[in-house]
């Protein structure tokens, strides 16, 4: 992408209404626009990260064996005076009535409408074990939404739904999306811990809230230091088989949020050099709630005897839009946002240092084609403007790896690579330039690990 012909609104100044280091990066490296409270545009910038993040999430619950569809954002109310939730779901949910005077709902979550989807086909053990998921707009009329995207009305979630036959394969469902959900955090750059969590108006009994320790984060949490540095299941992980050991591996240390801590044993079992008492951002959520939904719905099934059989059900969500600025909290600088490769909007920039002028055109030009023909994401900073804020713009963006070159450069036939993460600069002959951003930039894709 030529930044000549892209649309990049990046703002000089940090904008008083954000309080958070993450919110004023997204504003001033033109990521989103507030369109009301708690509502965004995702600007061509910020949408190519959200779409990375989709893909990431998208790929690893295939991998799991979830299933993906789509379901509308407005519902009727009447499934959910089905389940008892219109009711009892309080301010949150946006009721609109239309033109019939029908009830609808903007669906803050989708629990009964997949539920139905589920009655309607499913009649049988055999159909089971099922997973399905989406990644839709949700709504939730927050009391305070702040913090720009990490807190909004409307937000972007994937929300996956299993169905089983009884409790323990229920069980065996919820730790492949936990398994899943580890990968998936891990694939962007996050560290995201694993913690009791209680259950909300989604009810159940087991649940986890996946977290990214940062100090603007709104959950109080408690946990083991081992938690954060320990290795995540590989890309071979055979999702058919038991994956207790993983799950047990994980939960064996303390780890759990503000409501769910219980002090006596928080000391109890964690050393006090081990002790770690942090705020954080909630990235996720895993529900078992057996069969809080299927038993007023009847969701059921003819088990292996013939016999009905109501299902039992989890849910799991991803905040897709929270988490763009959760990576922003955990790594950024005081120039600006410094993305993890796996999830940049582009991986690299080309910057020529002298643009208009015909020979470094013509050589940026063609390390531009060539990065792009490397399969590498590329953005080329094209603009006949001052090197100085072509260096600003790029670190203020975050792209990982700048490859710059000027009329001296192009003389001595050398290019310089900067490291954004690091500022480390190489200095390298232009025709190995790319094959080195490759080298670089390759392994740091987590998707084949
Ligand atoms: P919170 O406690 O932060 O209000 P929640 O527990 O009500 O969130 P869940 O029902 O667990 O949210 O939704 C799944 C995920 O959706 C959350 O883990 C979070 O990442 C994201 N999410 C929830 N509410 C919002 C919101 N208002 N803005 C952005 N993301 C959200
Ligand atoms: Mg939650």
């Amino acid at each position: 992408m030529r930044l000549t012909r892209y649309f990049l609104p990046v703002l000089k100044e940090t904008p008083k209404e954000a309080e958070i280091i993450s919110h004023q990066l997204m504003l001033r490296a033109g990521l989103i626009k507030q369109q009301a409270a708690g509502s965004y545009s995702w600007l061509p910038y910020g949408y190519r990260v959200l779409m990375k993040i989709q893909r990431i999430v998208e790929e690893e619950q295939n991998r799991s064996g979830a299933i993906e569809l789509l379901m509308p954002t407005l519902q009727s109310a009447d499934l959910w005076r089905e389940s008892g939730r219109y009711e009892a779901y309080g301010k949150e949910m946006l009721r609109i009535r239309d033109r019939h005077e029908r009830d609808m709902l903007y669906g803050p979550t989708n629990e009964e409408m997949i539920t139905d989807i589920f009655r309607t086909y499913v009649k049988s053990y055999k159909d089971l074990p099922l997973n399905l998921y989406h990644i839709q707009w949700k709504f939730r009329d927050e009391v305070r939404p702040r913090f720009g995207t990490m807190r909004s009305r409307e937000f972007l979630m994937k929300d996956a739904y299993s169905f089983d036959l009884d409790k323990e394969r229920a069980v065996a469902a919820y730790n492949r999306m936990f398994v899943a959900y580890l990968r998936t955090y891990w694939r962007m750059g996050l560290t995201a811990i694993p913690m009791r969590a209680e259950t909300g108006p989604i009810g159940g009994d087991l649940s986890h809230e996946f977290i990214v320790l940062a100090d603007t984060g709104e959950s109080g949490v408690f946990c083991h230091a081992d938690m954060l540095d320990k290795p995540i299941p590989s890309i071979d992980t055979d999702y058919d088989g038991d994956l207790t050991p993983i799950v047990k591996d994980w939960t064996s240390l303390y780890a759990a949020t503000e409501d769910m801590a219980d002090m006596a044993e928080y000391e109890a079992a964690v050393p006090a050099e081990k002790r770690i008492s942090a705020r954080g951002i909630e990235v996720g959520q895993t529900f078992y709630f057996g069969t809080k939904y299927s038993a007023p719905m009847k969701a059921n099934v003819a088990g292996s005897d013939g016999q009905e059989v109501t299902v039992h059900m989890g849910s799991y969500g991803i905040g897709l839009t929270r988490i763009v600025p959760a990576i922003i909290e955990a790594s950024h600088d005081e120039n600006g946002i410094v993305w993890p490769v796996s999830v940049a909007p582009f991986e690299a920039v080309v910057i020529n240092l002298k643009a208009g002028d015909a020979e470094t055109d013509a050589a940026c030009d063609s390390l531009y084609a060539e990065a792009g023909a490397a399969g590498i994401d590329v953005l080329y900073d094209d603009r006949e403007v001052a090197a100085g804020g072509k260096f600003a713009t790029a670190d203020l963006i975050g792209v990982p790896y700048q490859l710059i070159l000027g009329p001296r450069g192009l003389k001595e036939g050398q290019a310089e690579i900067k490291h954004r993460r690091t500022g480390e600069r190489e200095t390298l002959p232009i025709a190995s330039a790319v094959s080195r951003l490759k080298a670089l930039i390759e392994p740091q894709r987590r998707d084949k690990a």
